[in-house]
């Protein structure tokens, strides 16, 4: 059986064989963060465009202002003020942050530095030749690539874009990730359940984490447990890139989802995964698509595709598939569990300044959302451990939804 480790490389080697262009739109940079960048951005001029102030303070020959030096104040330059008239020597003129430095002065004193009297500074320090100014083109030099297809489009990213005046950036289409839900006894969320239905949370939990891992949900409701209904929802659901469904993978009589599949000619690439939550974990491809079958227990399905279906969603945008957000904390209570299997304990983790404590939440296991709720993480039990005492260093998944 594959590791969780193993199981998510085998997803990204297969997706990474998918080759041929992939679409692309222009986005308004308004919308943009969030999605995957899909052309080159270049600097449309020099970073700055002219040598910045960074301080308030005085424009100086450095030469002339030192210890004690007396200059004379040859007028002000704001942020955004024309800055060409050239500095005469034993002048200075009275600069903002932001505002560009006069031709001839190389440096900029901190108005903390001066005292002024009418039109006289005097100096209590020596200048430093380049001293709080960012030279013109130092950031980025006309034409230089600042952003490059593949990036992931941030609040940094969005504002450099904005800066160049790259206001449709071509994006990647976000991919379609259908979501399909399985069993006789999901109902719809807006409806009232019998007394031994459930309402089906799961098409709610994978629709949000689609998104947040940057795919377009495609709700394709439930399917009964009937081969015949699965087989033509699947065929529907194959028309997206991504196919992810939840439950029916288990050994039970009416788990009919991998059979189905492969009577439809998928190839089944892994149909477990050493992990608990999420062992019966499917991973198949379909008439040139993706598809993931998930265990239907929601803690299963959540945690099934963190690992599994979001590094997919990275590489069908054009990006890389990021890592997954671990670290280690140190452990506040004991916790057993079984040997032979990773286990992904919902958790909650604390930070005393850089200094992280994770306690293990009860839970009766991965059907139970309400302990979910009250996580912020997932404590990882490696599979060749049973007991982890209290002290001890132990990696943790972060909930990147919450925490
Ligand atoms: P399965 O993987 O099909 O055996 O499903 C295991 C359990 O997960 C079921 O007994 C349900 O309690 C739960 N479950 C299945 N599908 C859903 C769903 N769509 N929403 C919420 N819970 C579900
Ligand atoms: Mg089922």
């Amino acid at each position: 059986m594959l590791s969780y480790e193993q199981a998510r490389q085998a997803v990204i080697d297969e997706v990474s064989k998918k080759k041929g262009p992939r679409a692309t739109a222009p986005v308004h940079i308004w919308d943009a963060v969030g999605y995957v960048l899909a052309q080159e951005i270049k600097a449309e001029r020099e970073y700055p465009p002219f040598d910045r102030a960074t301080r308030d303070g005085y424009a100086v020959r450095a030469l002339d202002a030192y210890t004690g030096a007396t200059l004379k104040c040859a007028g002000e330059i704001k942020a955004g003020d024309n800055a060409t008239t050239p500095l005469g020597r034993w002048t200075c003129v009275q600069i903002m942050t932001g505002a560009g430095v006069p031709p001839g002065a190389d440096a900029v004193v901190m108005v903390e530095h001066t005292a002024r009297k009418g039109d006289n500074v005097n100096f209590d320090r020596t200048a430093q030749s380049g001293q709080n100014i960012v030279p013109k083109g130092s950031e980025a030099q006309r034409g230089q690539v600042v952003l490059a297809p593949g990036t992931r489009i941030g609040h940094g990213e969005i504002a450099l874009a904005a800066q160049v005046g790259a206001t449709e950036p071509l994006c990647a289409v976000k991919p379609r990730v259908a979501i399909l839900s399985t069993g006789d006894e999901v109902v719809l969320v807006e409806q009232k359940p019998g007394p031994f239905q459930i309402r089906n949370s799961n098409s709610v939990s994978l629709a949000a984490q689609t998104r947040a891992a940057g795919g377009e949900p495609v709700l394709l409701g439930n399917a009964r447990d009937r081969a015949d209904e699965l087989r033509s929802k699947i065929e529907r659901g194959l028309k997206e890139d991504i196919l992810v469904m939840s439950g029916g993978v288990s050994a039970g009589k009416y788990d009919l989802v991998e059979s189905v599949l492969k009577s439809m000619g998928a190839e089944i690439l892994f149909d477990a995964v050493a992990i608990r939550p999420g062992k019966p974990a499917v991973f198949a491809r379909c008439k040139d698509k993706f598809v993931f079958g998930l265990p239907g227990n929601p803690v299963s399905t959540m945690v099934t595709f963190e690992l599994l279906v979001r590094p997919a969603i990275d590489l069908l945008n054009g990006a890389e598939a990021r890592p997954l957000p671990l670290l280690r904390a140190t452990l506040a209570a004991p916790i057993k569990e079984k040997p032979g299997l990773t286990h992904f304990v919902p958790a909650h983790i604390e930070w005393q300044g850089f200094d992280a404590q994770v306690s293990p939440i009860e839970w009766r296991g991965s059907g139970d959302v309400a302990a979910l709720a009250r996580s912020n993480c997932f404590l990882i039990i490696p599979a060749d451990r049973e007991e982890l005492p209290v002290g001890e260093s132990v990696p943790v998944l972060l909930r990147k939804d919450i925490a």
